[in-house]
């Protein structure tokens, strides 16, 4: 049985991944090393020099591509720096339309660095196709979509939108950070490229800081290794092993983050003390029935409001979470807590933030695997 016809939870852990050809090691070795020797002048076995490639590296982007159902990946030294590498297919006067709720250190990238070398871009809510079709011209070259999006959890039409990227020959790239290839597959929706902070989900365990990209098509593939050889923003050996290392249990750690993130919701929801919770699962959020169509479970990435909020109680609870951790990222087996308008959102400046939801009282939970009931009790206890 080809590897490429495997189920998904086989995937996770064989997708792309043969023993060492050295030793026959079942795991990929850690190939900690810079350059490789060369029996003759040009003669090496597939590796001279490992920012063009190392075999730790190609383990994890074959795994990426595996899971993403793309015929080729590219990791590298964060999510960012994968970002960074797509936004380098584009050049001066190029146009990109984005989510207009976007990561917080996309927004920075793209406002604060990328404008500068004449690429503009533009935001949408992407809910409304029409408003979309109207924003592109003969300029536009890349849609940045990132859904769910963080942190207001709005669910965007992967489908629809790849239906007009493709009626204006622009590229789509999704950023599936939030969903994973486990509840979402962009290229399978239309989607030119997929990207990942596999810094959260994929590795999953808060312990390396790494990005990937996955694609299908060959020519956009060699684009982006070109990119990623002349810029040199790559994933080490070490973070390489680790987070194909967490990717091996993607499949059952989803499973366990989206029922938590399912029963914490819910909690939520019913809590006296709480105004609004966004989370996609709900019947009645805006966009529950294209995350019903388009994703395999809703997550475990919640915010919420409590009642008669500001920005001085907001912060007050999340100081009193015990087992949740204050802290930025999300994707970890551990539950943490965020505050956006202080934290991962702050550098988007206060209009734009109101302007999507993310006010001052917000809370982002990414909920973890522990005892759901625990999780609960601490919430509880921070909420009285
Ligand atoms: C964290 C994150 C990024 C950036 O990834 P890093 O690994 O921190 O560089 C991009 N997009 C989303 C949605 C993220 O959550």
């Amino acid at each position: 049985m080809g590897k490429k016809e495997l189920k998904f939870n086989s995937k996770a852990i064989h997708g792309g991944q043969q023993p060492d050809t050295a030793y026959g090691a079942v795991m990929p070795p850690i190939y900690q090393t810079s350059t490789y020797a060369q029996p003759t002048p040009g003669g090496h076995k597939g590796y001279e020099y490992s920012r063009g490639a190392n075999p730790t590296r190609t383990a994890l982007e074959n795994a990426v591509a595996s899971l993403e159902n793309g015929n080729f990946g590219m990791a590298f030294g964060s999510g960012m720096a994968a970002i960074d590498a797509v936004m380098k297919l584009l050049g001066p006067e190029d146009e990109v339309i984005c989510t207009s709720d976007l990561y917080g250190g996309s927004y920075r990238l793209f406002k604060g660095v990328f404008e500068k070398y004449g690429i503009k871009f533009l935001f949408s809510d992407m809910v409304n196709m029409e408003e979309l079709a109207m924003k592109i011209n003969q300029n536009t070259k890349l849609v940045w979509v990132e859904t769910p999006t963080n942190p207001m959890m709005n669910i965007i039409d992967i489908e629809e939108v790849s239906r007009i990227t493709k009626e204006h020959k622009v590229l789509l790239a999704v950023d599936n950070t939030f969903a994973t290839p486990y509840l979402q597959q962009p290229l399978e929706l239309g989607a030119d490229i997929v990207m990942h902070s596999a810094t959260k989900y994929l590795g999953g365990h808060s312990d390396v800081i790494v990005g990937a990209l996955a694609v299908k098509d060959e020519k956009l593939a060699e684009q982006l290794y070109f990119i990623q050889k002349s810029s040199g923003g790559i994933s080490g050996p070490m973070d390489s092993f680790l987070t194909l290392r967490g990717i091996k249990t993607l499949h059952v750690r989803m499973q366990r983050h989206c029922e938590n993130g399912e029963s914490i919701a819910k909690y939520l929801e019913n809590h006296p003390k709480i105004d609004t919770v966004y989370w996609p699962g709900f019947e009645n959020h805006p966009n529950h029935d294209v995350a019903k169509k388009q994703m395999n479970g809703f997550g475990s990435m919640i915010s919420f409001v409590p009642k008669g909020g500001n920005y001085e109680n907001a912060i007050k609870i999340v100081e009193k979470l015990q087992l949740f951790t204050l802290a930025e990222s999300l994707g970890g087996v551990e539950s943490l807590a965020g505050h956006p308008a202080s934290m991962s959102h702050g550098s988007i400046p206060k209009e734009e933030r109101e302007k999507n939801g993310i006010v001052d009282a917000l809370i982002r939970l990414s909920v973890g695997i522990e005892d759901v009931e625990d999780l609960i009790a601490d919430l509880e206890q921070a909420l009285n």
